[in-house]
Protein backbone atom coordinates (compact mmCIF):
# COMPACT_ATOMS: atom_id res chain seq x y z
CA UNK A 1 0.00 0.00 0.00
CA UNK A 2 1.26 3.42 -0.87
CA UNK A 3 2.54 5.70 1.95
CA UNK A 4 -0.23 8.39 1.23
CA UNK A 5 -2.59 5.72 1.45
CA UNK A 6 -2.12 4.18 4.52
CA UNK A 7 -2.00 7.41 5.97
CA UNK A 8 -5.55 8.37 4.67
CA UNK A 9 -6.72 5.04 6.27
CA UNK A 10 -5.01 5.66 9.56
CA UNK A 11 -6.51 9.27 9.64
CA UNK A 12 -9.58 8.10 9.49
CA UNK A 13 -9.53 6.56 12.39
CA UNK A 14 -8.19 9.36 14.85
CA UNK A 15 -10.26 12.22 14.16
CA UNK A 16 -13.43 10.89 16.35
CA UNK A 17 -11.60 10.39 19.42
CA UNK A 18 -9.36 12.75 19.37
CA UNK A 19 -10.33 16.02 22.18
CA UNK A 20 -9.42 19.02 21.74
CA UNK A 21 -11.70 21.35 23.79
CA UNK A 22 -12.84 19.50 27.03
CA UNK A 23 -15.71 21.80 28.14
CA UNK A 24 -18.14 19.42 26.23
CA UNK A 25 -16.88 16.14 26.90
CA UNK A 26 -18.47 13.35 28.06
CA UNK A 27 -17.35 9.71 28.91
CA UNK A 28 -20.57 8.52 28.52
CA UNK A 29 -20.39 9.45 24.30
CA UNK A 30 -18.06 7.47 23.90
CA UNK A 31 -18.44 3.58 23.02
CA UNK A 32 -15.70 1.44 24.54
CA UNK A 33 -16.40 -1.48 21.81
CA UNK A 34 -16.72 1.17 19.18
CA UNK A 35 -14.90 0.03 15.84
CA UNK A 36 -16.06 2.78 13.40
CA UNK A 37 -18.10 0.16 11.84
CA UNK A 38 -14.53 -1.70 10.65
CA UNK A 39 -14.40 -4.62 10.81
CA UNK A 40 -11.23 -6.42 10.40
CA UNK A 41 -9.80 -10.03 10.07
CA UNK A 42 -6.85 -10.30 12.89
CA UNK A 43 -4.76 -10.86 10.19
CA UNK A 44 -5.80 -7.34 8.10
CA UNK A 45 -5.50 -5.40 11.19
CA UNK A 46 -1.87 -6.96 12.36
CA UNK A 47 -1.17 -5.93 8.70
CA UNK A 48 -2.18 -2.19 9.07
CA UNK A 49 -0.87 -1.81 12.35
CA UNK A 50 3.08 -3.45 10.82
CA UNK A 51 2.71 -0.61 8.01
CA UNK A 52 2.17 2.16 10.75
CA UNK A 53 5.21 0.72 12.92
CA UNK A 54 7.19 0.87 10.21
CA UNK A 55 6.61 4.15 9.37
CA UNK A 56 7.14 5.09 13.23
CA UNK A 57 10.46 4.21 12.85
CA UNK A 58 11.36 5.76 10.03
CA UNK A 59 10.15 8.89 11.47
CA UNK A 60 11.69 8.30 14.67
CA UNK A 61 15.03 8.16 12.90
CA UNK A 62 14.50 11.67 11.75
CA UNK A 63 13.63 12.80 15.09
CA UNK A 64 16.68 11.72 16.58
CA UNK A 65 18.68 13.35 13.94
CA UNK A 66 17.02 16.50 14.35
CA UNK A 67 17.59 16.38 17.93
CA UNK A 68 15.52 19.09 18.36
CA UNK A 69 11.69 18.55 18.52
CA UNK A 70 10.49 15.59 21.26
CA UNK A 71 7.46 13.49 21.55
CA UNK A 72 5.77 12.24 25.08
CA UNK A 73 2.97 9.43 24.88
CA UNK A 74 1.13 9.68 28.02
CA UNK A 75 -1.23 6.74 28.37
CA UNK A 76 -3.79 6.11 30.99
CA UNK A 77 -6.06 3.56 31.82
CA UNK A 78 -8.15 1.26 34.20
CA UNK A 79 -6.31 -2.19 34.65
CA UNK A 80 -6.29 -4.73 32.04
CA UNK A 81 -7.31 -1.75 29.04
CA UNK A 82 -4.55 -3.26 27.34
CA UNK A 83 -1.67 -0.40 28.45
CA UNK A 84 0.93 -2.48 27.87
CA UNK A 85 -0.10 -4.31 25.04
CA UNK A 86 -0.71 -1.43 23.18
CA UNK A 87 3.10 -0.04 23.57
CA UNK A 88 4.56 -3.09 22.65
CA UNK A 89 3.02 -3.42 19.48
CA UNK A 90 2.60 0.29 18.80
CA UNK A 91 5.89 0.72 19.34
CA UNK A 92 7.36 -2.84 18.08
CA UNK A 93 9.58 -1.65 15.00
CA UNK A 94 10.90 1.59 16.68
CA UNK A 95 14.84 1.91 17.46
CA UNK A 96 14.88 0.98 21.43
CA UNK A 97 17.86 3.48 21.42
CA UNK A 98 15.58 6.29 20.61
CA UNK A 99 12.57 5.52 22.87
CA UNK A 100 12.11 5.17 26.38
CA UNK A 101 9.29 3.92 28.72
CA UNK A 102 8.55 4.90 32.04
CA UNK A 103 5.88 2.83 34.39
CA UNK A 104 5.26 5.22 37.23
CA UNK A 105 3.43 3.22 40.48
CA UNK A 106 3.17 4.37 43.74
CA UNK A 107 5.12 6.51 44.77
CA UNK A 108 8.32 6.36 46.57
CA UNK A 109 9.73 7.87 50.01
CA UNK A 110 11.45 10.65 48.52
CA UNK A 111 9.23 10.86 45.96
CA UNK A 112 6.34 11.58 48.08
CA UNK A 113 9.11 14.38 49.35
CA UNK A 114 8.84 16.76 46.50
CA UNK A 115 5.57 18.16 44.77
CA UNK A 116 3.90 16.00 42.87
CA UNK A 117 5.35 16.73 39.21
CA UNK A 118 8.60 16.26 40.59
CA UNK A 119 9.22 12.78 39.62
CA UNK A 120 7.53 13.06 36.08
CA UNK A 121 9.60 16.23 35.39
CA UNK A 122 12.68 13.97 35.81
CA UNK A 123 11.22 11.62 32.61
CA UNK A 124 10.73 14.11 30.21
CA UNK A 125 11.66 12.79 26.94
CA UNK A 126 15.31 14.29 25.81
CA UNK A 127 14.84 16.13 22.39
CA UNK A 128 15.29 13.67 19.54
CA UNK A 129 13.32 10.90 21.57
CA UNK A 130 10.58 9.46 22.07
CA UNK A 131 9.20 9.09 26.16
CA UNK A 132 6.49 6.77 27.07
CA UNK A 133 4.24 6.81 30.29
CA UNK A 134 2.64 4.47 31.60
CA UNK A 135 0.28 5.92 34.03
CA UNK A 136 1.33 9.23 34.92
CA UNK A 137 1.04 12.95 36.65
CA UNK A 138 -2.29 12.18 36.20
CA UNK A 139 -2.66 9.58 38.65
CA UNK A 140 -2.40 12.10 41.03
CA UNK A 141 -5.63 13.47 39.89
CA UNK A 142 -6.90 10.05 39.60
CA UNK A 143 -6.31 6.93 42.01
CA UNK A 144 -5.07 10.03 44.43
CA UNK A 145 -8.74 11.63 44.23
CA UNK A 146 -10.54 8.35 44.50
CA UNK A 147 -8.48 7.42 47.37
CA UNK A 148 -8.65 10.19 50.26
CA UNK A 149 -5.04 8.71 51.97
CA UNK A 150 -3.28 8.88 49.20
CA UNK A 151 -3.26 12.93 49.25
CA UNK A 152 -2.47 12.84 52.89
CA UNK A 153 0.70 10.65 52.01
CA UNK A 154 1.67 13.65 50.12
CA UNK A 155 2.87 15.97 52.98
CA UNK A 156 1.44 19.17 51.80
CA UNK A 157 0.57 21.70 54.12
CA UNK A 158 -2.57 21.37 55.51
CA UNK A 159 -3.92 24.73 54.90
CA UNK A 160 -3.42 23.97 51.39
CA UNK A 161 -5.27 20.97 51.03
CA UNK A 162 -9.22 22.59 50.42
CA UNK A 163 -12.14 21.66 48.26
CA UNK A 164 -10.39 23.54 44.99
CA UNK A 165 -7.33 20.84 45.10
CA UNK A 166 -8.57 18.71 42.12
CA UNK A 167 -9.45 22.02 40.02
CA UNK A 168 -6.15 23.54 40.88
CA UNK A 169 -3.72 20.15 40.08
CA UNK A 170 -6.06 19.77 36.85
CA UNK A 171 -5.21 23.48 36.06
CA UNK A 172 -1.31 22.82 37.43
CA UNK A 173 -1.23 19.97 35.01
CA UNK A 174 -2.77 21.80 31.72
CA UNK A 175 -0.03 24.63 32.18
CA UNK A 176 2.51 21.87 33.12
CA UNK A 177 1.86 20.75 29.60
CA UNK A 178 1.49 24.10 28.22
CA UNK A 179 4.98 24.85 29.24
CA UNK A 180 6.27 21.46 27.79
CA UNK A 181 5.02 22.53 24.54
CA UNK A 182 6.59 25.30 24.15
CA UNK A 183 9.91 23.32 24.80
CA UNK A 184 9.37 21.32 21.86
CA UNK A 185 7.25 18.22 23.67
CA UNK A 186 4.84 16.82 21.47
CA UNK A 187 2.35 15.70 24.15
CA UNK A 188 0.02 12.96 22.94
CA UNK A 189 -2.68 11.65 26.12
CA UNK A 190 -4.05 8.39 25.70
CA UNK A 191 -7.34 6.81 27.38
CA UNK A 192 -7.84 3.46 26.79
CA UNK A 193 -11.73 3.60 27.26
CA UNK A 194 -12.95 -0.19 28.47
CA UNK A 195 -15.91 -0.91 29.75
CA UNK A 196 -16.71 -2.45 33.21
CA UNK A 197 -18.08 -5.37 31.70
CA UNK A 198 -14.84 -6.37 29.11
CA UNK A 199 -12.58 -5.73 32.36
CA UNK A 200 -14.51 -8.54 34.37
CA UNK A 201 -13.82 -10.71 31.16
CA UNK A 202 -10.65 -9.67 30.89
CA UNK A 203 -9.67 -10.42 34.76
CA UNK A 204 -11.63 -13.77 34.56
CA UNK A 205 -9.43 -14.70 31.51
CA UNK A 206 -5.96 -14.29 33.32
CA UNK A 207 -7.58 -16.29 36.16
CA UNK A 208 -7.94 -18.76 33.87
CA UNK A 209 -4.67 -18.93 32.03
CA UNK A 210 -1.59 -19.87 33.77
CA UNK A 211 0.96 -17.28 32.12
CA UNK A 212 -1.69 -14.74 32.52
CA UNK A 213 -2.57 -15.42 36.26
CA UNK A 214 0.73 -13.25 37.37
CA UNK A 215 -0.65 -10.08 35.85
CA UNK A 216 -3.61 -10.34 38.18
CA UNK A 217 -3.77 -8.67 41.81
CA UNK A 218 -6.57 -9.15 43.91
CA UNK A 219 -6.70 -5.51 44.54
CA UNK A 220 -7.63 -4.71 41.07
CA UNK A 221 -11.04 -6.47 42.08
CA UNK A 222 -11.31 -4.01 45.15
CA UNK A 223 -10.79 -1.03 42.63
CA UNK A 224 -13.40 -2.32 40.10
CA UNK A 225 -15.66 -1.06 43.41
CA UNK A 226 -14.46 2.09 42.66
CA UNK A 227 -15.40 2.27 39.02
CA UNK A 228 -17.97 5.26 39.05
CA UNK A 229 -15.93 7.84 40.98
CA UNK A 230 -12.74 6.74 38.66
CA UNK A 231 -15.07 7.23 35.55
CA UNK A 232 -15.78 10.81 37.11
CA UNK A 233 -12.00 11.57 38.10
CA UNK A 234 -10.52 10.53 34.26
CA UNK A 235 -14.04 12.93 33.07
CA UNK A 236 -12.77 15.96 35.22
CA UNK A 237 -8.99 15.31 33.87
CA UNK A 238 -10.36 15.09 30.61
CA UNK A 239 -12.58 18.07 30.99
CA UNK A 240 -9.28 19.86 32.47
CA UNK A 241 -6.65 19.20 30.03
CA UNK A 242 -7.77 18.66 26.96
CA UNK A 243 -5.75 21.49 24.44
CA UNK A 244 -5.17 21.64 20.61
CA UNK A 245 -1.33 21.67 21.59
CA UNK A 246 -1.79 18.63 24.14
CA UNK A 247 -5.10 16.43 22.77
CA UNK A 248 -6.60 13.63 24.33
CA UNK A 249 -7.46 10.64 22.46
CA UNK A 250 -10.09 8.22 24.19
CA UNK A 251 -9.38 5.03 22.44
CA UNK A 252 -12.07 2.29 22.82
CA UNK A 253 -10.39 -0.30 24.15
CA UNK A 254 -12.69 -2.89 24.04
CA UNK A 255 -11.46 -4.47 21.04
CA UNK A 256 -7.46 -4.74 20.93
CA UNK A 257 -6.82 -4.70 17.56
CA UNK A 258 -8.89 -1.40 17.07
CA UNK A 259 -7.21 0.17 20.33
CA UNK A 260 -3.74 -0.07 18.87
CA UNK A 261 -4.83 0.82 15.46
CA UNK A 262 -5.83 4.31 16.85
CA UNK A 263 -2.93 4.83 19.15
CA UNK A 264 -0.93 3.63 15.81
CA UNK A 265 -2.56 6.22 13.68
CA UNK A 266 -2.77 8.87 16.10
CA UNK A 267 1.40 8.81 16.97
CA UNK A 268 2.20 8.83 13.28
CA UNK A 269 0.31 11.26 12.53
CA UNK A 270 1.74 14.07 15.21
CA UNK A 271 5.13 13.04 14.04
CA UNK A 272 4.45 13.00 10.46
CA UNK A 273 2.51 16.92 10.96
CA UNK A 274 6.07 18.44 12.19
CA UNK A 275 7.38 17.02 8.77
CA UNK A 276 10.35 16.91 9.56
CA UNK A 277 13.41 16.13 6.87
CA UNK A 278 16.74 14.81 8.16
CA UNK A 279 19.34 18.01 8.93
CA UNK A 280 21.24 19.51 6.33
CA UNK A 281 25.14 19.34 6.35
CA UNK A 282 26.93 22.73 5.95
CA UNK A 283 29.36 23.01 2.98
CA UNK A 284 32.29 22.76 5.90
CA UNK A 285 31.06 19.26 7.05
CA UNK A 286 30.42 18.00 2.99
CA UNK A 287 34.42 18.95 2.78
CA UNK A 288 35.01 16.83 5.56
CA UNK A 289 32.75 14.36 4.48
CA UNK A 290 34.81 14.46 1.08
CA UNK A 291 38.28 14.55 2.93
CA UNK A 292 36.99 11.31 4.91
CA UNK A 293 36.31 9.23 1.87
CA UNK A 294 39.38 10.18 0.40
CA UNK A 295 40.97 8.91 2.84
CA UNK A 296 39.24 5.66 3.42
CA UNK A 297 39.44 5.01 -0.96
CA UNK A 298 43.49 5.83 -0.40
CA UNK A 299 43.34 3.07 2.50
CA UNK A 300 42.09 0.61 -0.06
CA UNK A 301 44.85 1.08 -2.46
CA UNK A 302 47.36 1.23 0.33
CA UNK A 303 46.34 -2.23 1.71
CA UNK A 304 46.39 -3.60 -1.90
P1 LIG B 1 -0.42 -3.84 35.20
O1 LIG B 1 -1.46 -4.06 36.25
O2 LIG B 1 -0.92 -3.99 33.82
O3 LIG B 1 0.83 -4.61 35.44
P2 LIG B 1 -0.25 -1.19 36.26
O4 LIG B 1 0.12 0.10 35.60
O5 LIG B 1 -1.65 -1.30 36.77
O6 LIG B 1 0.07 -2.32 35.25
P3 LIG B 1 0.53 -1.94 38.87
O7 LIG B 1 1.85 -2.26 39.46
O8 LIG B 1 -0.56 -2.95 38.90
O9 LIG B 1 0.78 -1.42 37.40
O10 LIG B 1 -0.07 -0.68 39.59
C1 LIG B 1 0.58 0.50 39.76
C2 LIG B 1 -0.27 1.25 40.75
O11 LIG B 1 0.38 2.44 41.11
C3 LIG B 1 -1.62 1.61 40.19
O12 LIG B 1 -2.63 1.11 41.03
C4 LIG B 1 -1.60 3.12 40.20
O13 LIG B 1 -2.86 3.66 40.46
C5 LIG B 1 -0.60 3.40 41.29
N1 LIG B 1 -0.02 4.74 41.16
C6 LIG B 1 0.58 5.26 40.10
N2 LIG B 1 0.90 6.56 40.31
C7 LIG B 1 0.49 6.84 41.57
C8 LIG B 1 0.53 8.00 42.38
N3 LIG B 1 1.05 9.14 41.94
N4 LIG B 1 0.02 7.91 43.61
C9 LIG B 1 -0.52 6.77 44.06
N5 LIG B 1 -0.60 5.65 43.35
C10 LIG B 1 -0.10 5.67 42.12
MG1 LIG C 1 -2.41 -3.02 37.80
Amino acid sequence: MPRKEILGTLGSYINPFRITQGEEFRLADFDPADTLGFEMKKGEAADLLRHGSEWLAIEQDVLYAQDSWSVLLVFQAMDAAGKDGTIKHVMSGVNPQGCDVFSFKQPSHEELSHDFLWRYLAKVPQRGRIGIFNRSYYEDVLVVRVHRHLLEAQKIPPALITDKIWDERLADIARFEDYLTRQGVIILKFYLNLSYEEQKRRFLKRLDKPNKSWKFSPSDVRERRHWDEYMQAYEAAIRATSTEAAPWYVVPADKKWFTRLVVAAAVVEAVEKLNLQYPEISSDQAKALAKAREELEGEKKAAK
